[in-house]
């Protein structure tokens, strides 16, 4: 199980991948005997497992919808200051360590490249008048 976490109106974008029948049948679900498996994702998703998910909707602040598990998501009003936020401790190595250790225990690559990405995704959904869900 993982989590996933996107912009719904920023544009879609195609992925293509191999189809595992190599274009052997036209009946193949996935490509239709194309060869070429066609996946929609959404510009600047950031797709993590469970675990990882947790812990950074707890290092940005995120509230899940109650009852839902790990289903929420932030309004569009709401966005500029959650970009302020992530920007003022992307900006701030001090606050950026102190808090990521709070919650991981540490600090790494790993993690700026979640404070990194989750601060183009949420730019993205400002960009394109978008909430920003997770799943
Ligand atoms: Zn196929």
């Amino acid at each position: 199980m993982g989590i996933c976490f996107w912009a719904p109106g920023a544009p879609q974008e195609i992925e293509e991948f191999e189809c595992v029948c190599e274009g052997q049948t036209v009946a193949c679900p996935y490509c239709k005997g194309t060869g070429t498996e066609k996946i929609p994702f959404s510009k600047g998703e950031i797709a993590v497992n469970n675990h990882n998910g947790r812990l950074i909707l707890k290092w940005f602040g995120l509230q899940s919808d109650p009852g839902q598990g790990l289903v929420g998501q932030v309004e569009k009003s709401d966005l500029p200051s959650l970009h302020a936020k992530l920007f003022a401790l992307q900006s701030d190595e001090t606050q950026k360590l102190l808090t990521a250790h709070r919650i991981w225990g540490g600090w790494g690559e790993g993690l700026q490249s979640y404070l990194d990405r989750m601060l183009s995704l949420v730019a993205i959904a400002i960009a394109h008048d978008s909430t920003l869900c997770w799943a």
